[in-house]
């Protein structure tokens, strides 16, 4: 199963009539394929074969393995880009490619660069070393300076078919029941990385936080009250959009037991019972809806603290 085929074809027919920009801005959310792109990207990028990438070339195997000398790869340590990571970059880019002519620089989550950061990058980007090739890997392209998107080539890659996901899926769970590849498909949204990680049950923690706060959105005592109850159990961001992802689920579980449909995928049926006999259709419609734009608008990247304050205030509505 291939992701982004369409945005990879498009680049690469334009690497191939020898078309290259200095710097790339790989746009997408969490778990859409942005590093595998820019790997797929790079290894065509150092490809010295006639159609690149041609897979066959020393080049492109030593990218398959992940050893290229002229291919890297930074990560901001902890929740930042500092600055001076960046200096290691322009220090390393000034020197000669290793090998080849040319030189592949991926950085991942470059929206977490300083502003100091990215203005040292400008630098290189000012007078880019001939055959240096830049690929900066953000879900928020707003959190770069104009400056350094204006000199990047933008390419944004798009949610994918739920079909593909559940294919992808598929293919590396054959032994997963049915239902759990289509909740991880049906929460994944068309990003298959997520959906790999929902079937690996990397958020078995984020799980048991959205049922620690499902009787706070079920029986809200007060906006403050439910606030404070997300606070305690969401600190990260990322963990943060799962957890709303998992009481989405148990949102629409309270909901199909209310209206006597379909079964319950993340509560147990009694407890599901519980909460949809102690509020109206009306309000655990609101509570759903709530959830789902809320987990809308933290993919679009908006601030946690807005995105929190606004779903406890729908939730509470009336409630005080
Ligand atoms: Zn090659």
């Amino acid at each position: 199963m291939e992701f982004n085929t369409k945005e990879k074809a498009a680049l690469l027919a334009e690497l191939n009539r020898g078309i290259i920009s200095h710097a790339y801005i790989i746009e997408g959310a969490a778990g859409l394929g942005k590093k595998a792109f820019a790997l797929d990207m790079a290894q065509a990028v150092l490809c010295t074969g006639d159609r690149k990438p041609c897979g066959s070339c020393s080049a492109c195997r030593k990218c398959a393995d992940g050893n290229h000398p002229d291919l890297h790869i930074f990560t901001p340590d902890g929740n930042s880009f500092k600055v001076d990571l960046v200096r290691d970059i322009r220090r390393g880019v000034t020197l000669t490619p290793g090998e080849g002519d040319r030189a592949v620089y991926i950085l991942q989550d470059a929206h977490l660069m300083t502003a100091a950061a990215q203005n040292a990058l400008l630098k290189v980007f000012e007078e880019p070393p001939l055959g240096t090739v830049f690929f900066l890997l953000t879900e928020k392209r707003e959190a770069l300076l104009p400056t350094v998107r204006s000199r990047g080539r933008t390419v944004r890659l798009s949610a994918a078919e739920d079909g593909q996901v559940y294919t992808y899926l598929k293919e590396r769970f054959p032994k997963a029941e049915e239902k759990a590849l289509r909740d991880a498909v049906r929460m994944a949204e068309g990003a298959y990385g997520r959906a790999e990680a929902i079937m690996k049950k990397e958020g078995k923690t984020e799980r048991d936080a959205a049922a620690k706060l499902c009787s706070a959105v079920f029986r809200p005592v007060s906006r403050y009250g439910l606030y404070t109850a997300f606070l305690g159990q969401a600190r990260k961001r990322e963990s943060l959009v799962q957890i709303i992802d998992y009481l989405t689920l148990a949102a629409r579980d309270v909901l199909c037991a209310k209206l006597n449909c379909g079964e319950s995928t993340m509560l147990a049926p009694e407890e599901a019972a519980g909460y949809a006999a102690e509020n109206t259709g009306a309000a655990l419609y609101e509570i759903f809806e709530a959830l789902l734009e809320c987990a809308r608008s933290l993919r679009r990247n908006t601030d946690g603290g807005t995105a929190l304050t606004e779903l406890c205030r729908r939730i509470t509505q009336g409630k005080g």
